[in-house]
Order: structure tokens, then C-alpha cells, then sequence
């Protein structure tokens, strides 16, 4: 095998993935991963590029292209190939404390940026990153880490989402005391209750939880700060404080009224459909031969498709006010800029496989909901013109049992800005200063919670990124990087 000339040798093979069809009678993650020789031969085909756009996270008009938490991507790529796949481990998780997490959830910034992605059929990054961290975990390779020295210092972090979990990772490491406070009754944030099982089992994030603890993090859950613990206890308590609460508020939709029975925010369907899976109990909102209504055709409508689609819906529907992204890239937006195309994602796939058509109508809202003894029982839908307002006569009637709004998220909710004092953006967001994640005095923050809704590559970097600026508060230096 060549690893010169791989890139021209050798075609992009993705990890083969169970048809659509059969995945749906389930909710287990669906990706069968290559066997290691042709794992190894897509490895080849990265060209170990002078000046490695994947890894450089680059903002070219607004959107960020390679990887944010600047991955050594070449370096690992190269020991993947070599069959130094404890060395490719070590560079992975110099600077990825979760790889598997962002390789099983990340829309894989990097391969965007991937020079061979000039004619878009880049190095197969995300998926080589899944090959090493599993087999790390397989191997044994991935042990609790013995904290050799502690520091004295102790450190409250609210929140334990990809942000919290990450500044918790890089601290401990430093030797300060962790405690993770958490609302739920389970770590994790969004990796918990939000993605959904087939993109990433639970037991993958408690497995790395587990790691945590036996490191030394303490998890205290069911402890909603601000309700059942103030900033003035936290600060008696800690020597730091950091806020990784995540951007939790939902968008509502105006004119529509949410009290109405059918009608739920996409996380808490999602968060409740996953704690009956993992509790083994009949569902507690069921899509079974329903007709559904989903608002939002991005990430998390997608993710709701997938679920309905495995409970059984009768048919699904998922509206989204922007027009539809062309199929192929424009002319003005070349490589490397993020590609704006059209992204046919798993559970669009599984309408198609399932009802013959994408679930998405463009360009299309909801104009009026009707309801009968106070539950939903259809929408009326309106389509939008350039100029984003409806356009007259385009109205039609869709029957709807079950309406499941997706329409994003609006920042930190008013009970917590208000009881921890928090500066707050325009946007809803904790205010620090620039870049900074310092708040003011003992306090930080990161994540969601401050960047805005996001993605789970760069919480874990808002995550090392503040566990430094905190860590130099604490010792005058820091050598998290
Ligand atoms: C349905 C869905 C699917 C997604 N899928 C993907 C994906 O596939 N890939 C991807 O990269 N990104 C995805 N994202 C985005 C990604 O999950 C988020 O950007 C990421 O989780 C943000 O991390 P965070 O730690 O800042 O916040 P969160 O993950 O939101 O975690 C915040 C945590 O803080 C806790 N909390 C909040 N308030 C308090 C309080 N007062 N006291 C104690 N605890 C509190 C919450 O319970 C939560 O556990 C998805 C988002 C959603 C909603």
C-alpha cells in the first residue's frame, strides 16, 4: 500500500451504514465500520498536505471551515496508516479529549477544508477518527489517567453537556477538584438527552463519564443551579466557577399555540423518547400512526424525523422557511468555503426509503393551527416568497396529530440570567469580553451557553479554551494548550 500517491490510488470508501429500512425497526447506531486494511488504505489516501486546511479552522464569509479544535489530522492519518494506531491515539487525543463523541455526531468541519474534497471526495477523516478512538477503548488502551498531583484548588462547573464535560477533562488533568453540577438526572447535556440513540448510544457517553469519575470528577445531578444552589454558595465554595449551561431556551412560533395537547419542543420529545428507550418503558409521547408536523428542517428536525419514522408514524412532515440549497456547489461558493448544498441527511434517507419522498417542503411555515377539545388535529401551511412573507393563495391543509416544533434556540433562560447576575448579549448569550470566557470575578462560561446553539466540536473547544483562561487564574499559568 502507498501512501505517496494514495490519493490518486485510491477511491473514498465511507463505513458502510445498514440500509434504511432495516435500521428503522431500531434505535441502535447504524455505521458498520470498514475492516482495518481498507480503513488503512482510506488513511493513504490523506496527502499530509504542507499547510493542512482541515485542521486550521478557517472563517471564510461567516462559517468556519476545518476542524475547530485544530486535530492533528495529518499526523494521525499517518500513524493510521503506518499501523501505529496507539501512536495515532495519542496525537487524536492531544488535542480531542472526546473523539468519540465528535466522531460519531460532528458534521466533520474537516473534510470540508480536506484538499482531495477539491473535487468532493475528501480523506475520510471522520471515520478514521472513529477507527482510533474505538479501537483505543478496544485495545484498552483507554484507562483512567492517575492525577499525580492535586493542586488544592476547586472548581464548580454547571452544566454537563460537551462544554462542561471538556473543561472538566482538561482541569482535572491540571489537578484541581471538579465538581459537575447538572439539572438532569444524567451527565451528558445534549449528548444525553437531545442527540438521539442511533447517532450516539449512551452507553458511549457513559462509558467516558465513567472514565471522568474514576479520574476524579465528581457529578452532582438532579441540581439545578440557581433553584438549588446560588452563585453566592458556589462562590464561598470554589475557587472558580464555570457556566456551560447550554443555549436551552426553544424558539417558539408565533401565532401558535404551544399548550395545546400534540404539540412539543423538538429536545423535550427527543429527551423523553431516550429515557423510555433506556428505561425500556412504552413511549410517553408516541408518533405511532400519527401524522406529524415538524417545524424546522436543520439538525434537530432531522433528528425527530428518524425518531417518528422508528415509532411508527403514519406520515411526516417537516417545514423549513429557507429555500432549498442547491444539489452541487455554486460557482460562488468554491472549496474550501463551507459548501451550502442540500444535505440528505439519515433520517430524510429513511422518509424517502419508507414514504418515497423527502419529509422537507422549502420555503413553507405554518399559518394557523386547528384543534379540537384542546389537541391538535391539523396546520395550515402558507408558502414564503423571497421577501420571507406569505404568499397569497399557496395555502394548504395538512392533517397533524403530532407537531413537534424545531425552530432552534433562543439562549439562557430568563430564571438563570437574573439569579447568577449573568451579562447577557443581544443575543440572549452570556456576555464575556471578545474571545474571553471570563465573566466577571470567580465566574466563566463556554459553550452553547455563550456561544450560541452550536455544535458538540465546539463546545469541547469553548471547554479547553476556558479550562486555560481558568486554570491560569488559578496558578498564574496553564499549559493547556
Ligand atoms: C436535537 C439536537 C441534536 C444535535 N445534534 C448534533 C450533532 O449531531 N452534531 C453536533 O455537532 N451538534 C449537534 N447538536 C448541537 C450540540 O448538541 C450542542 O451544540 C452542544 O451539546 C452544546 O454543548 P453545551 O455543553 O454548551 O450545552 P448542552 O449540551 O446543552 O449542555 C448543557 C447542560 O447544562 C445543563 N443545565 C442547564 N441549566 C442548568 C442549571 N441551571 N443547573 C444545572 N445544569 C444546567 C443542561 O441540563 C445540560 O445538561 C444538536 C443539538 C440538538 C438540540
Amino acid at each position: 500500500m502507498d501512501k505517496n500517491f494514495g490519493f490518486l490510488q485510491y477511491d473514498r470508501q465511507d463505513d458502510p451504514i445498514v440500509p434504511a429500512e432495516e435500521r428503522l425497526k431500531s434505535f441502535q447506531e447504524f455505521h458498520r465500520p470498514l475492516d482495518v486494511e481498507a480503513r488503512r488504505k482510506q488513511a493513504a489516501r490523506c496527502m499530509h498536505c504542507g499547510v493542512p486546511f482541515c485542521q486550521s479552522a478557517i472563517e471564510l464569509k461567516g462559517m468556519v471551515t476545518g476542524c475547530p479544535l485544530h486535530n492533528l489530522i495529518p499526523e494521525w492519518n499517518e500513524e493510521l496508516f503506518l499501523g501505529n494506531d496507539q501512536y495515532a491515539l495519542i496525537r487524536l487525543l492531544k488535542t480531542n479529549p472526546f473523539p468519540e463523541f465528535t466522531s460519531r455526531v460532528c458534521p466533520a468541519l474537516c473534510e470540508k477544508a480536506c484538499i482531495n474534497g477539491i473535487d468532493s471526495k475528501p480523506t475520510t477523516i471522520h471515520d478514521n477518527e472513529f477507527f482510533i478512538i474505538e479501537n483505543g477503548f478496544k485495545q484498552g488502551w483507554m484507562k483512567p489517567q492517575d492525577i499525580k498531583e492535586r493542586t488544592g484548588k476547586k472548581v464548580a462547573i454547571i452544566g454537563s453537556g460537551p462544554a462542561g464535560l471538556s473543561a472538566a477533562y482538561f482541569l482535572n488533568q491540571r489537578g484541581h477538584q471538579i465538581d459537575v453540577y447538572e439539572r438532569e438526572d444524567h451527565p451528558g447535556g445534549l449528548l444525553m438527552y437531545g442527540i438521539p440513540n442511533m447517532k450516539l448510544d449512551k452507553s458511549v457517553v457513559d462509558r467516558r463519564i465513567d472514565l471522568l469519575e474514576k479520574e476524579g470528577v465528581r457529578f452532582i445531578l438532579n441540581t439545578e443551579a440557581g433553584k438549588d444552589i446560588s452563585r453566592q454558595e458556589l462562590e464561598d465554595n470554589y475557587d472558580a466557577i464555570v457556566m456551560a449551561t447550554g443555549s436551552t431556551l426553544p424558539r417558539s412560533l408565533a401565532g401558535v399555540n404551544d399548550q395545546l395537547s400534540g404539540i412539543y419542543y423538538a429536545v423535550d420529545f427527543l429527551k423523553q423518547t431516550t429515557k423510555d428507550l433506556l428505561a425500556k418503558r412504552p413511549w410517553s409521547i408516541d408518533a405511532k400512526d400519527k401524522n406529524v408536523i415538524i417545524v424546522g428542517g436543520g439538525d434537530t428536525g432531522n433528528d425527530c424525523t428518524g425518531t417518528v419514522l422508528r415509532q411508527g408514524c403514519n406520515s411526516v412532515t417537516a417545514l423549513e422557511m429557507m429555500p432549498k440549497p442547491p444539489v452541487e456547489r455554486l460557482e460562488s461558493n468554491p472549496w474550501p468555503e463551507w459548501p451550502k448544498v442540500l444535505k440528505v441527511d439519515y433520517g430524510q434517507t429513511e422518509s424517502i426509503e419508507r414514504f418515497g419522498k423527502d419529509p422537507r417542503l422549502f420555503t413553507t411555515t405554518i399559518s394557523e393551527v386547528y384543534e379540537e377539545d384542546g389537541h391538535i388535529t391539523g396546520v395550515q401551511i402558507v408558502k414564503l416568497g423571497s421577501d420571507r412573507k406569505p404568499i397569497e393563495g399557496t395555502e394548504e391543509y395538512l392533517p397533524c396529530d403530532l407537531l413537534l416544533i424545531a425552530a432552534g434556540f433562543i439562549g439562557v433562560p430568563n430564571e438563570l440570567s437574573s439569579s447568577f447576575e449573568l451579562p447577557l448579549t443581544g443575543r440572549n448569550t452570556i456576555s464575556t469580553n471578545g474571545d474571553s470566557k471570563h465573566v466577571d470575578g470567580k465566574l466563566f462560561a463556554c459553550g452553547d451557553c455563550r456561544r450560541g446553539q452550536s455544535l458538540v466540536v465546539w463546545g469541547l473547544m469553548e471547554g479547553r479554551t476556558c479550562a486555560r483562561e481558568v486554570d491560569e487564574s488559578l496558578m498564574g499559568y496553564s499549559n493547556i494548550e
